[in-house]
C-alpha cells in the first residue's frame, strides 16, 4: 500500500470578491500551521478574480497552501470569448484544478468527453486535475450509483497513462449531499470511494488505483470530518460551504486532532 498524503481542498464557488479573498487567506494563516501541512497538503480554489492576489499572498508571505482553479477551458488560447485557459493557470502557479465539479455538468451542461478534453488539457499543462463524481439521489435509490461513478471515471480518464492516473486526484461527491447538509454515512463514503478505486484498477491498472487520492466531498464539516477522513479509501475532502470561514476550514484541516 502506498502511503497517499490527504488532499483538504476549498471550492470557495462563485463567492468572495479578491478583497475578501486576502482576508480568508490571511485568517487561515494564522489558523493552520506547519504541524498540519505536513500532515494533510491544502489547495484553496478561489474564484478566478481572486486567484492572482491569493498567488501573491501565497508566495510573498510563503503560506503554506496550494493554489487551485474551480474550471478552465481546454484550449491553451483562442477565440472562446469568456473562458481561462489551462495554460493561463499554469503560469499563475495553479497547481490544482477541479473538473467535472456536478454544478459544472449540471448547470452548465459539461459532458463526460467535454470533462476529459479538460483532464488531458491541465495534465498537459502539468497541472494536476480534481476529477469530480457522483450520483443524484434518483440514481442512488434505483440501485444505479456505481455504474453511473464508474462511467463517469473511465469516460474523464481516457486515453490519459496510468502514472498520469497515478498522480491525480478523484473527488467522490454524491450530488444530494453536496451543499445540502446531509453527509453521505462514513460506511457509505467509504464503500463508494472502494468502488471509485476498484474502478481506477480496472481501467488503469493497480499501481494507479493504489495510489491515485480520492476525496470525499458533500456537507463536510469539523464534526464529520475526522470519521470520514478515517476511513482506508478517503485520502481527503472536497470541502464547499465549510472553506468560507476560517475556523471551519481550519478545523476541517486539522480533523486528526478531533478527539
Ligand atoms: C462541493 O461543492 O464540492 C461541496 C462538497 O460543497 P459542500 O461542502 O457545500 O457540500
Amino acid at each position: 500500500m502506498s502511503m497517499r498524503k490527504p488532499l483538504i481542498s476549498g471550492n470557495w464557488k462563485m463567492n468572495l470578491n479578491h478583497f475578501e479573498a486576502l482576508k480568508l487567506v490571511q485568517e487561515l494563516s494564522y489558523q493552520v500551521s506547519r504541524e498540519d501541512v505536513d500532515a494533510v497538503d491544502v489547495s484553496l480554489h478561489p474564484p478566478f478574480t481572486d486567484i492572482r492576489t491569493v498567488q501573491t499572498v501565497i508566495e510573498s508571505d510563503r503560506l503554506p497552501f496550494l493554489l487551485g482553479a474551480q474550471h478552465c477551458y481546454h484550449e491553451n488560447s483562442g477565440a472562446f470569448t469568456g473562458e481561462v485557459s489551462p495554460a493561463m493557470l499554469a503560469k499563475l502557479n495553479v497547481a490544482y484544478v477541479i473538473v467535472g465539479h456536478s454544478e459544472r455538468r449540471e448547470i452548465f451542461g459539461e459532458t463526460d468527453e467535454v470533462v476529459n478534453l479538460k483532464v488531458k488539457a491541465i495534465l498537459a499543462n502539468d497541472m494536476t486535475p480534481i476529477l469530480c463524481c457522483g450520483e443524484t439521489l434518483d440514481e442512488r435509490e434505483a440501485g444505479g450509483a456505481e455504474a453511473k461513478v464508474a462511467g463517469q471515471i473511465v469516460a474523464g480518464l481516457a486515453g490519459v497513462s496510468s502514472d498520469q492516473v497515478a498522480a491525480m486526484v478523484i473527488a467522490y461527491e454524491p450530488i444530494w449531499a453536496i451543499g445540502t447538509g446531509k453527509t453521505a454515512s462514513a460506511e457509505d463514503a467509504q464503500a463508494m470511494c472502494a468502488h471509485v478505486r476498484a474502478t481506477v484498477a480496472l481501467a488503469c491498472g493497480d499501481a494507479a488505483a493504489d495510489a491515485v487520492r480520492i476525496q470525499y466531498g458533500g456537507s463536510v464539516k469539523p464534526s464529520n470530518a475526522a470519521e470520514l477522513m478515517s476511513q482506508p479509501d478517503i485520502d481527503g475532502a472536497l470541502v464547499g460551504g465549510a472553506c468560507l470561514e476560517a475556523d471551519s476550514f481550519g478545523r476541517i484541516i486539522q480533523y486528526r486532532l478531533a478527539e
